[in-house]
This record gives C-alpha cells, structure tokens and sequence, in this order.
C-alpha cells in the first residue's frame, strides 16, 4: 500500500524551537515585570525552573496540558507574591498570551517551505505534536490538512493517541502513513507501535539511540521526499 499520508512532528523537525522558546519565556517575564510587579523579579532561570517543577508535582494531572500547566504556574507566581486570585488569573492568562505570540513566531528550516509544498502536491499532511505551536499560525499552515495537539488529544507522544487521531482523521490504514520526526522515542517509535511507517530527522547527524531503528533515515528535509518515494518502493 503506498504512502498517501505524511505526519510531521514540529518541534526540531521543522524549526529550531529554541530560538522561539526563549523569545517567549523573555515575553511572559517583560510582561510580569510590567504588570505584576513582584511576581518574577527575584526569580532567575534556575529558581523558575525549580518552582515550575513544584507546580508539575502538584498537578499530575496536567501533564499533558503544558498550556493549562503554564497558566497555573503564572497564577501560583503571582499569589505568592500577594496578588488576590482574581488579579492572578488575569494575570497568568495575559503573561501567556505574551508567550504564546512570540512561541509562535517560529522560523521554519530554510528548505521546509519548498519541501512541504511539493509534497503537498502528492499527499495529505498533517502536524501531530506534543508542543503548543500551532501550525496554522506559521508560514506552512497552507500546506497542512490537519493538525493535533497532544493538550487537546489529552495524552503526548509516544502514547498511542496521536497517532490514532491521524489514523482517524484520514481513514487511511496505519501503513499508509509516514510519520515524520526527530525524537527515536516519542515519534519514530510511537508512530511504529501502530505500525506507521517512520522517518527519522537526524540533523544533527547523531548515532540512533537504540531499538528497533527508522525505516529511512534523513539530515536534511530536502531528502525526504526521495526517502519517501524509497519507503515506498522498498514495500
Ligand atoms: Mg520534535
């Protein structure tokens, strides 16, 4: 059965996230300083990472909902430092409306546009990530049938979840679709367990970390429409 599907995971895979991450984090933290005074100021990396923790410990429930995490933590901030509940919820909505603006100015790979165009033209893409960029907020979105996030699906890759939403939302049998993405764990052997066929985005050209490795390979998004077409000659 050929390849009618591509799935891509977003993060790493089609950008550098960081660059857009710490854009966001010095968002939320301007705003803070602005509007919530107190609340931030004496906090540095370190001690945020820290107290973000304490906030995951307490809401395991959450841990698939890293938006309703990062609104929590905010509103946690902010009522430590004195501020009244209604003050704080307010609050951590707008600091995360300042982060989420610059999360998602997100700076695809150079060679992404022209190479999701042209296999736009052959399959039906689709976004399935465990971040919260939305693809429909970037250049790419065009090029996209469909889009989940693991805080609406309510569990994150590698969990079967995701991948079942794209199965679902395609119709397609699981071999018909090639799931596309840099994490071994989280997409090449998530997508595999419900027997996707799988790319694994090595850009940075590292040793495969272990397991039951890809069925191609690619350092660069320009090869991957070859590697497609082989996946399917190769079947
Ligand atoms: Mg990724």
């Amino acid at each position: 059965m050929p390849i009618s599907v591509v799935t891509f995971d977003l993060d790493n895979t089609l950008w550098d996230v960081e660059p857009a991450l710490l854009r966001a984090e010095q968002a939320q933290r301007d705003w803070l300083l602005e509007h919530r005074p107190g609340s931030i100021d004496h906090h540095d990396h370190e001690s945020l990472w820290e107290f973000k923790k304490r906030i995951w410990k307490q809401h395991p429930e959450l841990a698939h909902h890293i938006s309703q995490m990062r609104i929590r933590m905010l509103e946690a901030l902010q009522r430590e430092a004195g501020y009244d509940e209604e003050a704080a919820l307010t609050g951590a909505r707008e600091a995360f409306s300042a982060f989420l603006i610059e999360r998602h100015k997100v700076q695809l790979y150079e060679e992404a546009l022209e190479v999701l165009q042209q296999l736009a033209g052959r399959y039906r893409l689709g976004a399935l990530t465990n971040g919260n960029a939305d693809i429909y907020k970037t250049d790419a979105g065009e090029y996209f049938d469909f889009a989940f996030l693991a805080e609406e699906v309510g569990a994150s890759k590698p969990a079967p979840d995701m991948f079942q939403a794209a199965l679902q939302a395609t119709g397609v049998a699981p071999e018909a679709i090639a799931h596309v993405g840099d994490s071994a764990e989280h997409d090449v052997a998530g997508a595999r367990a419900l027997g996707m066929r799988t790319v694994w985005v090595n850009l940075r050209q590292q040793a495969w970390p272990g397991g039951p490795p890809a069925d191609a390979e690619i350092h660069n998004l320009r090869e991957l429409p070859e590697a497609l077409r082989g996946l399917d000659r190769s079947a």
